[in-house]
């Protein structure tokens, strides 16, 4: 639970800065860039100099969200204050943040990663949230912003994506009751599940025949890669292979599900899900990542068998001890 005091000690750091930088984590999605987008307008509102910011572009999926086109690679330097979305270690801003640029500037943490490091002057960080548009939305109320359809667009992106259009076992009724709030200020369900979750490319499409075709089971593990060639066959964008994990995680006998994509340069980006008991967040600490208890992520380098060998054991010791 986030405490009524870190909501305070937010809202009076938002009031004593005029220039706000606002940052998303690298790789962003649905609910980082929504977050990010929402309190940006609502900041925009109250008179506040904002710039938002990520260290990689905006996935095409997500360019229907109003101020995705005005979103900046990195900080100017000259901001009071620096809010991190969505971001579990200061490392996930990648490039967005400059820590000599950025030198004794209070950065305000809002996140709800079960891994978050607390590395924020204030910290508004909830694991048991299903998204982190869910903390912004009572940070707004705290600053007395009200919704309007903008706003409450960009952060049913955020509960609907992170959510899976609550589909996800974190789902719970003030999910349901916040969801419901951004409708009513103006917020179309059905525009932003076909924008986020349901509409891709028939490239993407392929790039996932591709990935099936090639899908492994043993020992409760469900695991397939994304090779650069399968990329560059399909013709897909950069990021349009992730969103298969989720469809992996539904397979019967995945106790975990585990997709690899190769990034180039011997690097591996990892996605798991848990369906059973297993916390993948350890999984992903123990490789330099993070994330939530039935789903996380980290980035591996290394050969691709070498990585796959690595991470599959550290699953399966772990499904075995958690057995005995
Ligand atoms: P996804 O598999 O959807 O990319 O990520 C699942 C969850 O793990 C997300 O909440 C995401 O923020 C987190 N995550 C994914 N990759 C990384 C990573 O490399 N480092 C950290 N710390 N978290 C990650
Ligand atoms: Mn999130």
């Amino acid at each position: 639970m986030m405490s009524r005091k870190a909501l305070q000690a937010a809202r009076d750091l938002i009031r004593a800065a005029d220039r706000i930088l606002l940052a998303a984590h690298v790789d962003p999605d649905g609910d980082a860039l929504g977050a990010m987008l929402g309190l940006y307008w609502g900041l925009r509102g109250m008179g506040k100099e904002c710039l938002a910011c990520c260290a990689d572009p905006v996935p095409q999926v997500f360019s229907f969200l109003p101020g995705s086109g005005e979103i900046a690679r990195r900080g100017r330097g000259d901001e009071g204050l620096i809010i991190a979305l969505d971001a579990g270690q200061l490392e996930r801003l990648g490039s967005a943040y400059d820590e000599t640029l950025f030198q004794g500037v209070p950065v305000l943490n809002i996140d709800h990663h079960t891994t978050n490091t607390l590395f924020g002057q204030v910290n508004l960080v909830d694991a048991s949230s299903p998204s982190t548009v869910e903390l912004v939305m009572k940070l707004l109320v705290e600053l007395d912003i009200p919704l309007d359809a903008r706003i409450a667009t960009c952060l049913l992106t955020g509960i609907v994506h992170d959510t899976q259009c609550f589909r996800t076992a974190n789902t719970i009724p003030s999910t349901l009751r916040a969801a419901a709030e951004l409708m009513e200020a103006g917020a179309s369900l059905r525009k932003v599940v076909d924008k986020a979750l349901t509409t891709r490319s028939a490239a993407s499409l392929h790039l996932w025949g591709g990935i099936l075709d090639g899908l492994r089971v043993s020992d409760g593990v469900v695991w397939a890669w994304e090779t650069l060639e399968m990329h560059r066959r399909s013709g897909a964008a950069e990021d349009e292979g992730r969103g298969l994990i989720n469809l992996l995680a539904g397979a019967q006998e995945a106790e975990v599900a585990v997709l690899f994509r190769e990034r180039g340069e011997g690097i591996v980006d990892i996605s798991m899900r848990s369906q059973g008991g297993l916390d993948v967040s350890q999984v992903a600490l123990a490789f330099g990542g993070g994330g939530h208890r039935r789903a996380a992520g980290c980035v591996v380098k290394g050969s691709p068998e070498l990585v796959e060998g690595q991470v599959l054991e550290e699953i399966k010791e772990r499904l075995r001890t958690a057995e005995t």
